[in-house]
């Protein structure tokens, strides 16, 4: 049952002092098994505290993430924004690293009145370059472009997929919330079922074994996502996406986004183990 590891998007609300380092020791005291590190608002955290996340971590047994900051846009029109972002993704990157994290997850871009083709060639040119500096500092974590929930943001699930199969080392951050909100629709376990046989058929059966999923409730409308929710008060169909992911053997980590952290993290952890249970 550890093939699919459960945890929350930054330190759970219950943890005390609000570290990352007591984040990682109340993940594990509440039997959940992973831990996004948020560099949401900045990369803060330096090179000798990086490594004491690493050993608390290894310490724990609690397997990490990290999410780049929200201050991000490969389409940028401006060439110093570019520079700005490629060096923010790429310090998350070093960072995540020394805490052992195994991926980093960003926001790709906005598209900004161009085309979504143009703007995928742009972004893609800008990672690539990304992907050579890590290459070059032998840094190796995945690197997950993840799919988004509001229409002028790019990040549809095929968007994403392609960037995953042009780029070496860039795999998806598969967000059902988002998909959910962007789509007005995948909501029920057909739909989840085949979103996982799209990221199958374009990535092959490793991307299952190894994916990287961010769930919470949401509010929407016109315009896609207006922000998370916890589960309780939203309409995403939580059930039916573990009954896709457990029918699917879907291993890697799945990551809660809602409001309230760890209660929904729980909640889908055990509802989860309830239905690899049930068979
Ligand atoms: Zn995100």
């Amino acid at each position: 049952m550890a093939g699919l590891l459960f945890g929350t998007g930054g330190t759970p609300r219950s943890a005390k002092p609000q570290t990352t380092i007591s984040g990682i020791e109340r993940i594990s005291e509440l039997g959940l098994g992973c831990m996004e590190v948020e560099f949401v608002q900045g990369v803060r955290m330096g090179e000798a505290g990086a490594r004491l996340v690493a050993e608390a971590a290894a310490g724990e047994g609690v397997k990490l993430s990290a999410h780049a900051p929200y201050f991000i846009n490969f389409n940028a029109h401006e060439p110093e924004k570019i520079r700005g972002s490629q060096e923010r993704l790429l310090q998350t990157a070093r960072i995540a690293s020394l805490c052992g994290a195994q991926s980093v997850v960003f926001h790709t871009a906005f598209y900004l009145g161009d085309p979504p083709e143009k703007a995928y060639n742009t972004i893609k040119k800008y990672l690539e370059e990304v992907l050579e500096q890590l290459k070059r500092e032998n840094i190796r974590i995945w690197i997950r472009p993840e799919v988004m929930g509001k229409h002028s943001v790019f990040g549809t699930i095929e968007e994403v997929l392609s960037l995953c199969t042009g780029l070496e080392g860039v795999a998806p951050c598969m967000d059902f919330a988002h998909w959910h909100a962007r789509t007005g629709a995948c909501n029920s376990y057909q739909e989840f079922v085949s979103v996982l046989q799209q990221i199958q058929e374009r990535l092959g059966r490793a991307a299952l074994d190894d994916m990287h999923i961010h769930v919470s409730g949401i509010a929407y409308g016109k315009k896609g996502e207006i922000r998370h929710l916890d589960l309780k008060e939203s309409d995403l169909q939580h059930v039916e996406l573990l009954k896709a992911l457990r029918d699917y053997e879907v291993k890697g980590l799945l990551i809660c986004e809602s409001p309230n952290l760890e209660e929904d993290a729980l909640l889908l952890q055990e509802t989860y183990y309830d239905l690899v249970k049930a068979g």
